[in-house]
């Protein structure tokens, strides 16, 4: 079961393609915590991307792909994977296209996760993130149980550079011209699956559950 999960910054999708990943078994990719990992070890390729995740753009197409080219070919991504991030603009889903029909493997669904503006800002500026396990936390949607402190190993949490207020607004008008154009392209594939984003995060699990299930690769 191939799935993209789809939605404006702050929608959820790296909180659910955790879900996701637990109940059914298929790796995550996210082009954000791959580009984030090689700004930490300062790698050229992180270095190039720093300055404009930091201010909010998209980091070219071609850096993009190769990464993810790199990671689909892996193979744990055997069975399924989750796309988290990617494709974000019309050449990365036509390349996604190319690359998956390259490989004999095409796309199941894309979930959108539909969330009103003003309910994004807010999730995006109460984000924290532990900078040593990549675990994601709400100060007040999903707290970690000691204030600042990752429960699964311990770490500060901080804040993002690029979940700062302004940032967030580029990101918003970066995401509605160049990300949101590809509803439209993958409605007219047939393979677009809207979800109610602004519930309970458990609430969203359930519904992305329904739609999922018998697709494939449900643990008992
Ligand atoms: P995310 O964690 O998905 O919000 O991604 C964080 C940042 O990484 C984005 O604001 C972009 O600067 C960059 N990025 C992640 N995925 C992509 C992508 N598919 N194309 C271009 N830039 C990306």
């Amino acid at each position: 079961m191939n799935v993209i999960l789809f939605g404006p910054p702050g929608a959820g999708k790296g909180t659910q393609a955790q879900f996701i990943v637990e109940h059914f078994g298929i790796p995550q990719i996210s082009t954000g915590d791959m580009l984030r990992a090689a700004v930490k070890a300062q790698s050229p390729l992180g270095v190039a991307a720093k300055s404009i995740m930091d201010a909010g753009g998209l980091v070219s197409d071609e850096i993009v792909l190769g990464l993810v080219k790199e990671r689909i070919s892996e193979s744990d991504c055997r069975d399924g994977f989750i796309l988290d991030g990617f494709p974000r603009t019309t050449p990365q889903a036509d390349a996604l296209t190319s690359l998956l029909g390259g490989l004999g493997k095409h796309i199941d669904h894309v979930i959108s996760l539909d969330v009103d503006s003003a309910e994004i800002v807010q999730r995006l500026s109460g984000r924290r993130t532990c900078p040593s396990c990549g675990k994601g936390y709400h100060v007040a949607y999903d707290a970690p149980k000691v204030a600042g402190i990752c429960d699964a190993c311990g770490s500060a949490l901080i804040q993002r550079n690029d979940d700062r207020v302004e940032t967030v607004q580029n990101r918003l008008d970066v995401y509605r011209e160049q990300t949101s154009p590809l509803k439209e392209y993958f409605e007219q594939r047939g393979l677009m699956r809207h979800i109610d984003g602004n519930g309970t995060i458990q609430d969203i699990q359930g519904q992305i559950c329904s739609l999922l299930k018998g697709s494939a690769g449900d643990r008992p």
